[in-house]
This record gives C-alpha cells, structure tokens and sequence, in this order.
C-alpha cells in the first residue's frame, strides 16, 4: 500500500487480523511525559492505562532515559554468554524482592516468555504437562501459555501441547459459590480443587495463576484463597507459579507482589513478571527456587533476554519506584480513585460493578436488562478518548474498563480522570438508551 494511505490503512493490510486495536479510528501515539501521552495530530490525553501497565512510574522518566541512553552509548547488546553487570544488579534485586528463598532469576522479553518458561520448568520439575490453570485466566499469546489461558476469547486454539484443569476462584462474582461469603468461597474453591486432583490422571505440575486476574477484568478472589489452594497444593507436592505481570511491583498498593495477599502459607515456588519494569522496555523473566530453577539440563542462551539496554532500564526504574515509595502511592491515590469511580457507580446504570485493588481499578458495565455490555465498554472508551482519556478494557465479555495508570498518578490526575470517565460513561449510558 502507499506510505501515502492513512497508517490505519496501511496497518490493517499487512498486520494480522487478530491484532487487537483500540477505537473506531485507532490513535497514533508519537510521545509523552508523566502521566500524559499526545497523539499525531497534537492532542493531549491523560494516560489511565499506563501504556497497557507497562508505563510503570512515568511517561519519559528522566532517570529511566537517561539510564538508557547512556547505556545505548557504550553498548546496545551483548547476549547472555557475557557478563551484564546491570543484569546481574537487577537479578540480585528481583531475587531479594521477590520473597522466594534461595532464588535465581532468568530474563525474558516478555510475560509471555516469562510463563511459557515457568512452565517448562515446573513440567521438567515434576515430569508431568499437566498444569491447573484460573478460569477467565490470561497468561500469554505462545503454544503453551494459551493453553492454560481460561479466558477463551484470548485462546485461540485447544491444541496445546499441555494438560489443563481449570480451577474455580478467579473470579469472585460467578460461578457456583458466587452467593457464599469470602470465607466459606474459599473453602467451596479449596474443596473443589481437592476433588479435582482426586479425579486427576497421576501427576499433576504446578497451578498457574494471576493474583488479580487482569485481561479477566481485574477481578480478585478474596484474600487468603491462594493460600488455602497452598495448602492442597503441597499435600499433593504440586508447585505454584504466581503470574505477577500485571500485579507485580506494588501496583495493588497492599503489597509490593499480588501473591502477599494470600502469603499465610509462605511464598511461591515461581513468579513471573514483565510489563512495567522496564517502564515500556521489553523486560520480563521468571524467578524460581534454585532447586526448580536449577532442573534444566541443557543448554540454553536468550539472545535478548537481559539486554544491557533494558537491564539500565529497569534498575533505574526499580530504584525510583522503591525511593519515591510508589507502592505507597499507588494504595493512597489508587484507595480515593477507587472511592471516586464507586461513586460514580452508584449513579449510573451503565455501572454494574466497580472493583480493584490499589492502582487497578476494574468498571464493568452492563446494559439496561442488565446483562453484561461490550457495547457499553466500547462507547465509554471512544468517549473518553474524545474528552482526552486513555483507558482499557477487558472482561470475560469485553465489558470491564480497566484503570491502570502510573504509578506516579497525583491525586489532582486522578480526580481529573475520573471526572472525565463519569462524562464518558454518562454518555456511553445514552448510547444505550
Ligand atoms: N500474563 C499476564 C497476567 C498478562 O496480563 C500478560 C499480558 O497482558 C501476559 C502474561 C503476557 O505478557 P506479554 O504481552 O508481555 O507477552
């Protein structure tokens, strides 16, 4: 096509059909700073899905900029057959952080990497392709992860090459225990991942799953269910992988990992992250039990996987995030957000549920019969757009609008956002009628 066809045009001929866009006429992003981000034509927007969480403390971050462009300067690339001293920095840090006793890290280039690498871990670990996995689940776009994503709307295909028993308790609000309260649900959830195992076919590997499911819709099981599932787990000596890319780094404002709001029986045998460590630089990577970790007898290299680049990157970002306390921010800005879009909720009918933890906050709609809307999703996302506001969205249905934006958000940003969601949703409510 010609380069002189709008770039909208030019994208739809030679990408994939499947390659998810936001907006009737998708945005073309050409910079941004703090928590804002312009498009082509100069227009201005409030950046509430933080890149897609991947923009972790700011758009632009001065330290994390110049970080990698004194790095880009000396070297851009080396491989893992040579030393990185700032890989070698960031692991050490990830290690500490993590909460995994005698921890070893691996890098990646993303969250799909990430986990398609803990599972092969925990499958050569334990001799067995068969994993427990979420419903509503997203782990990833590769052969295996798909095969132990729950949600079937980002699973294109049956054919994987894993064994996967998909366990209740994701989601808090569906399914057969939806009516119990938090205490008995994660009893129902525990005895039926109990049961399951007992109908299960010899050994099973590991559970993989997302403290806060994210392309789910930001759901989140009530605290302690993880724990509860630990308990079963280790009777069975089944390993837990907790999938950390979008709940990592304090984002949840409790906790520093997801996985802490269910710490009562000790860490993860496995955790996975990506996304915002690298504030926008493709970092992602595994950490695991050196034992687990260790298990691999071949060889292996990842020709990107810790870049000298990236790895500048992240450790500039992780020690502005740890100094400016941003888990801290992100549970006090992240509290009177969710305060505010709960009473926003409250008035509109287009609102069926407002929930999240920290920094993630999940707004699913419904139509007037009250049934779940991606119609709902899609205008509000459109309107907003148009009042200068970038959000998400995901769900089961395509119904949920996902707030996630940098960790740095002030409390003026956050009230602004707001105030423009409320318009975007009043008018979203409209559309409907
Ligand atoms: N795991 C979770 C929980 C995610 O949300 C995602 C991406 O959205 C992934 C894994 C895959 O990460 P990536 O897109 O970096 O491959």
């Amino acid at each position: 096509m010609s380069p002189a066809a709008p770039l909208r045009d030019r994208h739809r001929a030679v990408m994939p059909s499947w390659l998810a866009l936001y907006y009737d006429e998708p945005l073309e992003l050409t910079h941004g700073e703090g928590r804002h981000v312009w498009d082509a034509s100069g227009k201005r927007y409030l950046d509430f899905f933080g890149g897609i969480l991947t923009t972790m403390t700011a758009h632009a971050l001065p330290e994390v900029t110049k970080a990698v462009s004194e790095q880009a300067g000396r070297i851009l690339h080396t491989s893992t057959l040579y030393l990185d001293r700032h890989m070698v920095e960031l692991a050490e840090r990830v290690a500490s952080l993590s909460g995994i006793p005698d921890a070893r890290v691996f890098f990646t280039t993303s969250g799909t990497e990430a986990n398609d690498a803990a599972l092969l871990l925990a499958t050569t670990y334990r001799g067995s392709n068969q994993i427990l996995a979420m419903r509503n689940s997203y782990h990833g776009r590769s052969f295996s992860t798909v095969g132990v994503t729950g949600n079937t709307s980002w699973s294109p295909t049956s054919l994987s090459p894993l064994q996967t028993l998909y366990v209740h308790g994701g989601v808090r609000g569906r399914g057969p225990y939806a009516h119990l309260d938090d205490r008995r649900f994660i009893e129902a959830c525990a005895a039926d991942l109990e049961d399951m195992l007992g109908q299960a076919h010899g050994t099973v590997a590991a559970l993989i799953a997302e403290p806060v499911q994210g392309v789910g819709g930001f759901t989140a099981p009530p605290d302690g269910l993880y724990a509860a599932f630990r308990e079963v787990l280790e009777r069975h000596g089944i390993l837990w992988i907790t999938d950390e890319v979008q709940t990592g780094w304090g984002r949840t404002g409790d906790h520093l990992w997801g996985w802490q709001a269910h710490a009562a029986s000790g860490p993860p045998d496995l955790l996975t992250f990506a996304k915002g460590i690298g504030n926008g630089m493709s970092i992602g990577g595994v950490v695991a039990r050196a034992d687990v970790m260790n298990c691999l007898e071949a060889n292996s290299i990842s020709t990107f996987g810790g870049s000298p680049v990236t790895m500048a990157a992240g450790l500039a970002n992780l020690t502005y995030l740890i100094e400016h306390d941003l888990q801290g921010n992100a549970r006090r800005v992240g509290g009177l957000l969710l305060e505010r879009l709960r009473a926003i909720g409250a008035g509109l009918t287009v609102v069926h549920e407002v929930r999240g933890r920290g920094l993630m906050a999940g707004v699913e709609l419904a139509g007037r019969d009250g049934s779940p809307s991606p119609r709902a999703a899609a205008r509000t996302l459109e309107h907003a757009r148009e009042l200068g506001l970038l959000i998400g969205k995901g769900g089961r249905e395509g119904n949920t609008l996902r707030v996630a934006p940098p960790m740095t958000l002030t409390v003026a940003e956050a009230e602004e956002g707001a105030a423009i969601l409320e318009e975007a949703l009043r008018r979203a409510q409209q559309d409907l009628a």
